[in-house]
């Protein structure tokens, strides 16, 4: 089943070689589409799209500028003509106390997952408005919703919540455009956003706070994603769909 045919997919930080943008770009090429994976290292970003086959892109994107979020998605217009589909991918986290949350850690942990989630939104959204068709997933956190506890501090809290707000706020508005956007909020996931960075006393702590007793993977969200970037998923928008083995049921 390919479930993307000639739809033309963006998926920010999908270099991470065991991360949740790269499974999903696999997945969405498995289906038909054709992928451009947007990360800080252009080497790592064109390795990553090799692997997919010799039709996808990888380009050096950092999501906290503009112009070079600019940069990329002109170059993706200009070669594909069209953008289906936006992944907003990218982001990281600290495992910060309250009070020691500094400006620069702030700064940069809302940078990348909040303001970057606005910036490539805006990039695509008047092609998709042209088309009256388009689709965003953003990576939002059951951090947002149950406030933290499990590796990201407050201010990841923060933002995700705020990629929350960004994502409902923008689906009410761009409706009437026939431009679907969702978020999805992965639990506990092993990639490397916490690898070596994690305890064996945190990883039991988290593993029992889990109904489905295990974390998830990579490939459990991206069917998810591959779920709201197609049109099986046609008349959700603005949702927040968990995928969390039940560390947060409400
Ligand atoms: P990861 O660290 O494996 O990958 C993140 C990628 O983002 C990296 O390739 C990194 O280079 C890239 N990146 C960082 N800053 C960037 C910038 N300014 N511009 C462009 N790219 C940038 O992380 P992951 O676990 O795959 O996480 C993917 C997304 O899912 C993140 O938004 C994360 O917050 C979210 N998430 C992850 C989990 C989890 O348990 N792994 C849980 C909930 C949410």
């Amino acid at each position: 089943t390919a479930l993307l045919d000639g739809k033309y997919a963006v998926i920010t930080g999908a270099a991470s070689k065991r991360g949740l943008g790269l499974a999903t770009a696999r997945l969405f090429a498995q289906h038909g589409a054709t992928v451009a994976i947007l990360d800080l290292d252009e080497a790592a970003a064109r390795e990553a799209a090799a692997e997919l086959g010799e039709s996808h892109v990888g380009l050096a994107c950092d999501v906290t500028d503009q112009d070079s979020v600019k940069a990329a998605f002109d170059a993706l217009i200009a070669r594909w003509g069209r953008i289906d589909i936006l992944v907003n991918n990218a982001g990281i986290t600290q495992p910060l106390k309250i009070m020691d949350i500094g400006p620069k850690n702030y700064e940069d942990v809302l940078d990348v997952n909040l303001r970057g989630t606005l910036y490539c939104s805006q990039a695509v959204i008047p092609h998709m408005r042209g088309m009256k068709s388009g689709k965003i997933v953003n990576m939002s956190s059951v951090s947002a919703q149950r406030g933290g506890g499990i590796f990201g501090g407050p201010h990841y809290s923060a933002a995700k919540a705020g990629v929350l707000g960004l994502t409902k706020a923008m689906a009410r508005e761009l409706a009437p455009d026939n431009v679907r956007v969702n978020a999805i909020c992965p639990g506990f996931i092993a990639t490397d956003i916490t690898a070596g960075k994690l305890t064996d006393e945190m990883r039991a702590t988290i593993n029992a706070g889990i109904p489905m007793g295990r974390p998830g993977t990579a490939d459990e969200v991206a069917g998810c994603a591959l779920f709201l970037a197609s049109d099986i998923s046609s008349y959700v928008t603005g949702s927040e769909v968990d995928v969390n083995g039940g560390s947060l049921i409400h």
